[in-house]
């Protein structure tokens, strides 16, 4: 790709592809033309219009947040439609390995709307995936094909304030059978896209067990949002900046019993399954913008003069784009890497590097991010700038994503037990005069023959 830009026509694959080159089906590159091709010629040029439209939609509204889609978005989706491109996600946008979406969803994290344009929004992506593989005939006509269609959007409530929401086995809002019917009494907040006019349903996890084991206690019904006791409390801020994640109190909310998902106690499982591909989509698209922040970086050196000279003749930006370029070659290997052992062997046995890539992505892309802001000075930090919106973004996506310790933890797990050897003693080496001379407490010996039986002959 060396020369091309990111978001040409004709920009060739990325050359992190390369050594993945023979996994890549016959589909494969009609489909990312396909895609781009949506990006260049519609979502582009439309990006105006939907900002400004947006805007005295805005002006119109008492409560900002409340503002509908533009009309000039329905005509995006038709376009999509037509191109042959809606519910790209499903099925791995149309049959695609996990490998093959990689490099096109880079795409729908680099342009606005065309994600959004093609109804592959989080979190109605997962909701549909769960909806679809999990939803009874009756649950997937009223819920399901309004989704498909884009008539009504979803929000996806697990998360609450009172208690440590990385662990899931934490949630406590209760999901309590009475009669035909499931009462919900909860508190959750972080709700995303519960705030919108569009979203009509909430898939809420909550528990209906409080023993037993520990994963076998969740349960997730499907609840409209206009059920009486569905209070939303009010909209969160991101840093400062009020968005459409909603607080929400489920107070006696009472729900018919057929619209459970799956069966009582099944939630942690759905949970997993919500999981899969979607998994490492947000990774894919962190890797597109972090290829724009890079650009904007080589743009602004172009244009911008200091001290004589334009930024790009000076010696410190070279440094910036080089480690830039370093780091999505990394990440991007890395998300490849997980693309196909998920392609290969599955999605569990993927998930060390699902982990990596997860916690890796968001932190390279950021600080990548981080530089462009400084090379952009005051305007970097302003609204002229897209870079503080994907600040944000990104910032915001290393705890909404689970927080980074969490992929770390599932990672080193792994490693701590695997790694013990003979080998670490050897290079470790070892102080004998402690023992020695016995001034110390000491650490029992590592028990290899629990740890690391095969070597327990060459310790
Ligand atoms: C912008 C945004 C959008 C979101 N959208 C949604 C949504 O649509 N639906 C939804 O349900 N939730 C959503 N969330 C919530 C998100 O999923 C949670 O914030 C996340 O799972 C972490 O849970 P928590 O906030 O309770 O943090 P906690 O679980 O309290 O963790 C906070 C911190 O505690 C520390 N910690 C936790 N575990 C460990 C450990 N094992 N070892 C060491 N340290 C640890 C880490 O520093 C961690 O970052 C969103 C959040 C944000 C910010």
């Amino acid at each position: 790709m060396s020369g091309a830009k990111f978001l040409d026509l004709n920009a060739p694959l990325p050359d992190e592809l390369v050594p993945f080159k023979g996994k890549l089906g016959p589909n494969f590159n009609e489909v990312r033309r396909k895609v781009v091709s949506f990006a260049v010629e519609e979502c582009i040029p439309m990006l105006p219009r939907y900002r400004q439209e947006f805007e005295e939609l805005r002006q119109k509204q008492q409560d900002p947040l409340l503002t509908p889609q533009p009309p000039c978005f329905k005509e995006l989706q038709q376009k999509a439609k037509d191109r042959g491109l809606w519910n790209f996600f499903l099925f791995g946008g149309g049959g695609l390995s996990n490998l093959e979406y990689a490099p096109i969803a880079e795409i729908l994290g680099a342009v606005p709307l065309v994600n959004a344009a093609m109804n592959c929004s989080a979190p109605d992506t997962g909701n549909m995936e769960v909806i679809h593989k999990f939803g009874t005939p009756d649950q997937k006509r009223r819920f399901l094909e309004p989704l498909m269609n884009g008539e009504i959007r979803s929000a996806y409530a697990m998360t609450e304030p009172g208690v440590a929401s990385s662990d899931a086995t934490n949630i406590s809002t209760r999901i309590e059978a009475d009669g035909d019917d499931y009462i919900i009494n909860g508190h959750k907040w972080w709700i995303s896209g519960a705030i919108r006019p569009e979203c009509k349903l909430l898939v809420v996890m909550g528990k209906s067990k409080f023993d037993g084991p520990r994963h076998r206690q969740q349960t997730m019904v499907l609840v409209p949002k206009d059920t009486p006791g569905v209070k939303i409390v009010r909209a969160l801020s991101v840093f400062g900046h009020r968005h459409d994640h909603a607080e929400i109190i489920f107070d006696n909310v009472r729900v018919p019993k057929t619209n459970i998902l799956l069966g009582e106690g099944r939630g942690f499982e759905i949970s997993q399954a919500r999981l899969g591909p979607g998994r490492i989509h947000h990774c894919m698209r962190t890797i597109g913008s972090a290829e724009i922040a890079l650009e904007s970086i080589v743009h602004r050196a172009h244009s911008r003069k200091a001290f004589g000279k334009l930024l790009k003749d000076h010696q410190a930006i070279h440094q910036v784009v080089a480690e830039a370029r370093i780091e999505i070659t990394q990440i991007r290997m890395l998300c490849y890497l997980a693309a196909t052992m998920a392609d290969e062997y599955g999605f569990k046995a993927a998930r060390k590097y699902i982990a990596m890539i997860k916690y890796a992505a968001p932190k390279a892309a950021l600080k990548i991010v981080d530089e462009a802001i400084q090379v952009h000075g005051a305007h970097g930090v302003s609204q002229d700038s897209g870079l503080s919106a994907l600040y944000t973004n990104l910032r915001t996506l290393r705890v909404a994503d689970g927080p980074d310790i969490v992929h770390l933890q599932t990672v080193s797990k792994m490693e701590i037990n695997k790694q013990v050897s003979a080998t670490g003693r050897r290079m470790s080496g070892e102080n004998k005069n402690i023992v020695k001379y016995n001034k110390f407490e000491h650490v029992p010996e590592i028990s290899y023959a629990k740890l690391a039986p095969h070597l327990q002959s060459k310790v």
